[in-house]
Order: C-alpha cells, then structure tokens, then sequence
C-alpha cells in the first residue's frame, strides 16, 4: 500500500520546527545512519549555502536525506516554471510537502522510500525541511536574476547576452560534431515608420508579432534572440546552408503574409535578412559579420528580401 501524505510548510512553521530541533534531536529517529538529528542539520547548514544552483541544492539535500533516513528518492516540482527534477527511484511509501513563503509557493517536493516512514522519522524530515527552505527560495530568485539578465523584456525571447553565451557554444558543438551551424540576421524594413506613424506602443506590438511569426517558422532546437531594437539574429543548428535558406525564406514571407492589425488599421511588415554558414575555421564574430552584411545587401536591394552568400 502507498502511503501518500500531503503536507504544507512554510517558512514560519519551518523556524518552529527549526527551533525545536534541539528537543528532536533528543529523540533520535529510526534512521540509518549514526549521526544524531543536530549534526545533519549543521552539515546541511553548511552544504546548502556552498550554492545557488537549484539542482545542487536538491542534490546535497537528498544525499543527506538518503544517508540519514535511507530515502529513496526526492522529487521537486514547480509548474510554471518548467521545474522538475527527480533524483533516485521512487519507492512505494511517500510524503509530500508544499512549500509557501509569504504567500508565494515555492513549489512542492516530495520524498518516497521503499520501507514506510516512521512518524519520528517524518519528523525529522519536516525538521530537516527546514534548512531547505532559505536556500530552495534563493536558488529561486537567483534563477529568476539569470533568466532576467539573458532575456528581452518586451518579446521574452533571448539577449545579446544569452546569444554571445549560446553561440560560443554552438560553435563548440559545431566543431566537436563535425555539423553545420547556420545563422540569420533579421531586420525589419522601414520600423521607424511604423512608430512614426502608429506610435510607440504599436512598434512594440509589431516586435511582439513578429517574435511569434518567426517562432512559428522554428524549429524547438533552433534560438531566436533580439540583439537590437527590431534586430534578431536566429542560429540553426546542425543545418546546412541549404537548408537554412529554406528556413529565411520561410520567415520572411511568414512575416510578408503576418495580418498586423492596430486599431482597425491593416499594418503591413517585411523583413530583410541575411544567411550564412559558418566555414571552417570561421568565429563568431566573422560569421555574424557575414550574415550583417548580407542583410545590409538584402537591404539595399530593395528590403523583403534574403541575402545570401
Ligand atoms: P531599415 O529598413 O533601413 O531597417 O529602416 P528602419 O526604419 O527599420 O531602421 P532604423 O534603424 O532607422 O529604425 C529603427 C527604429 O527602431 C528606430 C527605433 O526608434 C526603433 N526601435 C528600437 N527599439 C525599439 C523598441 O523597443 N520599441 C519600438 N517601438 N521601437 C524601437
Ligand atoms: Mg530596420
Ligand atoms: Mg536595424
């Protein structure tokens, strides 16, 4: 039979039971391990604050978890944040907690093992919850921090930053895997007179637009990033340069065809790009060169148009 018991903790109740712990300790759980209630807490203390990376957190935390209540295996999850990790196997006997802080919930977690838990052992296990709440929340809000830094507040999608950091990798993979990285710089025509003409807000509802256009022309491997103002550079992976003039030609007409309504009005958009792929021995610096004068090319040109090499 599973035993599943739903609990909720927060960090209020977490400091009373931290605060009991002494009292606790005394009684020591049925655990595995020789070490008293009090020494796990200390080490935890120390291990927990060495990091800010929520999946070291949850490893530490479990490891001594598993040595001192011979658990099995830890589950944590927030929805919405796209958080899920799982860390052992799950046993038949689980309990599970979730986790609030000052109204906002941090997620839940749960722990299973294969033998049932004892009620002194689920103590300790609340108490030992305790020391996870502070550096659980601050792993947290360092993600957030991260994801912040890396991202485009307006269309959500990545940075100059997180493009630097993902290209270089790229680069690296591309390398190492013998495979084509492809990569295409994309500017809208004629912008300023859409803000010009509309105003400002409806500019940032076009970026916003186009965002999700040209997501719709990508693959869920592919990286779309806004490096300017109504400037995006996309990187292709494994994907040669036929392919990726497939791709550009796909965007540009999808943005073409894109029904851009403000207030009643039908606002027309096209895009130039440029599209290179990366030749051996090439930098990111020269290859995203390439593709820039290849858009500035397409540009000239007459714009709504593809440069390619
Ligand atoms: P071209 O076809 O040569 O690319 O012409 P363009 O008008 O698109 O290019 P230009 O560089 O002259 O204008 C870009 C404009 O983009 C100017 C700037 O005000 C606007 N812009 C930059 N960032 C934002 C933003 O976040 N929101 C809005 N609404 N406009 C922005
Ligand atoms: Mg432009
Ligand atoms: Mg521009």
């Amino acid at each position: 039979m599973t035993l599943t018991q739903g609990n909720t903790i927060d960090f209020d109740s977490a400091r009373l039971k931290l605060s009991q712990a002494t009292s606790l300790a005394g009684t020591q759980p049925a655990q595995t391990s020789e070490l008293s209630l009090d020494a796990v807490k200390d080490r935890l203390t120390q291990q927990l604050q060495t990091s800010l990376e929520m999946d070291r957190i949850l490893e530490m935390f479990f490891q001594e978890l598993r040595s001192f209540l011979g658990l099995d295996c830890l589950e944590y999850r927030l929805d919405g944040n796209g958080l899920h990790q799982r860390i052992g196997q799950p046993g038949l006997h689980r309990c599970s907690y979730r986790m609030t802080h000052a109204g906002n919930f941090l997620g839940e977690i749960v722990f299973s093992r294969k033998k049932r838990f004892s009620e002194s052992q689920l103590l300790a296990l609340e108490t030992l919850l305790g020391n996870l709440l502070y550096p659980l929340r601050n792993a947290l809000l360092y993600r957030e921090a991260v994801f912040c830094a890396h991202s485009d507040s307006l269309t959500g999608v990545g940075n100059r930053l997180a493009m630097d950091r993902t290209i270089d990798r790229e680069i690296k993979l591309s390398i190492r895997h013998r495979s084509s990285l492809s990569a295409l710089v994309l500017d809208i025509d004629y912008f300023k007179q859409i803000n010009d003409q509309y105003g400002h807000a409806c500019g940032d509802e076009a970026l916003k637009a186009v965002v999700n256009c040209v997501r719709g022309c990508l693959r869920d491997v592919d990286e779309l990033f806004r490096t300017g103002g109504e400037e995006f550079v996309i990187l292709l992976s494994d994907t040669p340069a036929s392919d990726a003039r497939l791709v550009a030609e796909r965007i540009r007409s999808a943005i073409e065809g894109m029904q851009f309504q403000q207030h009643g009005d039908s606002i027309p958009i096209t895009a130039s790009l440029g599209v290179a792929t990366r030749q051996l021995d090439e930098g990111v610096r020269e290859l995203l060169e390439r593709c820039d004068k290849l858009m500035y090319s397409a540009k000239r040109s007459g714009r709504n148009r593809i440069g390619i090499q």
